[in-house]
């Protein structure tokens, strides 16, 4: 018997409703969009699958007063089997994603197979040092950085987002207005502003509207200040400024003046709810384009915000 919710529970749904609702509205990203919702949908299968393991992130003792991301120093080593697992499955799905990639992804997949490249270290790399720590082992292996990068990416953060416990909102109060994440430490890709409150009681307990942080690598997602750069720290609304393709379509792209960086930001009040944070930024990358056009550099790095 099939039961009512069983159509919500499956991850691949809330990807293909964004996919959906972005190619609405931007028919001519459908190159781009299709191949990653693609890819996040084999994610977020992976992730349900390592979430039935008896893993758990061991969460440094003592009180949470440090501004120090929670995962900074971790050993990755207990993780082993399922960050080895997310390799194996996420160089999969490269493949059939995006064609121009599976020569590297196979050859990357044979590698790591025999043992040549040790995942474990990669990801304690990335987590420290990001992409730069990546670089040696690609040259070392033969590979291209970049498709060491996204199969190192795609793997640690299926992994972090199995295994991470949402943060308790006390850690997080350090954190507000910081431009990295409270758990991995990595810099956000897009903020997004909180709906309106849709009924009177959630009225009650808070407005809508507060601007949100959402992580580019794990995918958490933290209150920040409004009109606060996330990079240099400045509310001067002479420097703080914001473009968009369209009025009224609810995505812009806020940029900084002062220290010449842009995050899209996506306003939940204007689009109604969005599925999936993750695919909402690659339908905004006409922005990261009209951004860049403008001088401007991208607050975080991610697979689909570098040119060419
Ligand atoms: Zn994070
Ligand atoms: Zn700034």
């Amino acid at each position: 018997m099939t039961s009512h919710n069983e159509m919500s529970l499956d991850p691949a749904h809330p990807i293909d409703q964004t996919a959906d609702a972005i190619l609405g509205r931007h028919p001519a990203l459908e190159g781009l969009v299709t191949p990653f919702a693609s890819l996040f949908k084999a994610r977020a299968l992976l992730v349900e699958k390592l979430k039935l393991g008896p893993h758990c992130i061991p969460r440094p003792a003592g009180p949470p007063a440090s501004e120090a991301p929670s995962l900074m120093g971790v050993n990755f080593e207990p993780f082993r089997e399922p960050l080895e697992r997310a390799a194996e499955s996420m160089l999969k799905a490269m493949t059939a994603s995006f064609p121009a990639l599976s020569r590297h992804a196979s050859l990357l997949a044979d590698i790591v197979k025999a043992g040549r490249i040790d995942f474990v270290q990669l990801a304690g790399n990335y987590l420290e040092t990001g992409s730069q720590g990546l670089v040696p082992a690609a040259e070392a292996a033969g590979v291209s950085p970049d498709g060491l990068d996204l199969a190192v990416r795609l793997s640690l953060s299926a992994v972090l987002e199995a295994l991470v416990s949402p943060a308790d909102p006390e850690t997080e109060s350090p954190f507000l207005g910081k431009g990295f994440c409270p758990v991995c430490g990595f810099p956000p890709s897009m903020s997004f502003l909180d709906r309106a409150p849709e009924s009177p009681s959630e009225f009650l307990v808070g407005g809508g509207g507060q601007k949100y942080l959402h992580c580019s690598l794990c995918g958490h997602d933290w209150l920040t200040l409004r009109h606060q750069c996330p990079v240099c720290g400045t509310d001067d609304p002479e420097n703080r400024l914001y473009y968009q393709a369209d009025a009224d379509t609810g995505e812009r792209v806020d940029v900084c003046q002062n220290c010449k960086t842009y995050l899209p930001c996506i306003d939940l009040r204007k689009t109604g709810p969005v599925h999936h944070l993750d695919l909402a930024a690659v339908g905004m990358v006409h922005l990261d384009i009209m951004a860049r056009g403008k001088g401007f550099s991208p607050v975080a790095r991610t697979p689909w915000n570098m040119p060419g």
